[in-house]
């Protein structure tokens, strides 16, 4: 049986024509699930038996289990979902000045193996489904009854690396009528898997796209980041210049501060150099602890040092806020601990 979550409002409406329904089912359906939260088709009054009776024996409405369930100080919100095959994954609810916003994972552990990051300690088992995606956001939004407002899909795993689902994701969360979550309030975040960089930019569809370069030259990148070595910076600065051309989206540059690594004079003064004149900002990224590594997060003297010398070169900086990060809920910090 498939998963209802699997649907757009688009798919319902060509497949209940196909079977001689209406297309305004289509959005009679959705309004029951996504916006009045009700899990029974057979709860759907204004929908006709027969109907009823075709979307129960079809399609399944049920959700991950959610097995931990943490919240911070900050109100930050980790969960821990088990999926259909016991696979465990987690999704994380951070509350925003601008509103709720959920850090979905899209894979199983991950392949990309960067040094600093607890959710490549686990090799990738397997890439999730748009559905197993689209039911975390629905289930934190049903276990906090309060409105998601945008996802940013920087949980474990590399997104490009599953990128047809991570469209579909993307397609069925914006869908009118579904979790309705704009366009502009979804983020994808990518290591800088070039080729895929290529394909996301012809789907135009209006994302942010943040790319974590941690780093301003390849020695240093390849050290940190092993996709380095297979897709360099020039290559990789291509391809978001590429992205910008055919979007006209401004793209975010994650850099991660690591005392006495990346974080020097001369390392802010090359990373300015690489980006100037493009139409990005860099997202300054506290180092968040794990504890098989011996990094440490930048002294926040010279955060501000680093901050203000990207600044006079004219790029734009932000600084990130840090959210969950005493339930290892930080970026970086996703791993199930879990067996
Ligand atoms: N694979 C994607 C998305 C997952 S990582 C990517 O690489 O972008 C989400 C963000 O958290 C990335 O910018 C990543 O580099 C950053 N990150 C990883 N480990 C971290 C840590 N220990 N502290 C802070 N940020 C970290």
């Amino acid at each position: 049986m498939k998963s209802f979550f699997s649907l757009t409002l688009d798919s319902l409406e060509k497949e209940l024509l196909a079977n001689n329904y209406k297309s305004y089912n289509a959005n009679q359906i959705f309004d029951w699930v996504y916006r009045k939260n009700c899990l029974d088709f057979n709860l759907m009054t204004n929908i006709k038996k027969e109907l009823r009776e075709y979307l129960i024996n079809n399609y399944s409405l049920s959700l991950p289990k959610i097995v931990v369930r943490q919240e911070a100080k900050d109100k930050t919100i980790k969960y821990l979902f088990e999926l259909e095959d016991s696979k465990k994954v987690e999704g994380v609810l951070m509350r925003q000045s601008y509103g709720n916003s959920v850090c979905v994972s899209s894979e199983v552990g991950c392949n990309m193996g960067c040094s600093f990051c607890a959710s490549g300690l686990k090799k990738k088992t397997r890439n999730l489904l748009s559905e197993e995606m689209t039911m975390m956001v629905y289930a934190i939004g049903l276990d906090t009854k309060e409105r998601v407002s945008s996802v940013v899909i920087m949980g474990t795993g590399e997104p490009l690396d599953n990128l047809e689902e991570v469209l579909k994701f993307i397609r069925t969360i914006n869908s009118k009528i579904g979790l309705e979550i704009g366009i502009r309030h979804i983020t994808l975040s990518t290591c800088g898997i070039v080729p895929k960089i290529y394909e996301l930019s012809e789907e135009n569809l209006g994302i942010n796209l943040a790319i974590s370069l941690h780093a301003p030259t390849n020695e240093l990148r390849s050290k940190l980041m092993p996709i380095n070595k297979v897709y360099p910076i020039e290559e990789l600065i291509e391809s978001v210049k590429y992205y910008f051309e055919k979007t006209k989206r401004r793209i975010t540059f994650e850099y991660l501060m690591l005392d006495g690594i990346n974080d020097s004079y001369e390392c802010g003064i090359a990373l300015s150099n690489l980006i100037k004149g493009l139409n990005a900002y860099v997202n300054l990224i506290p180092y968040n602890h794990v504890d098989e590594f011996s990094y440490k997060k930048s002294k926040e003297s010279n955060v501000s040092k680093f901050y203000d010398t990207l600044k006079k070169c004219g790029i734009n900086v932000t600084l990130r806020k840090k959210l969950g990060d005493d339930i290892d809920a930080a970026c970086g910090q996703l791993r199930s601990k879990v067996k």
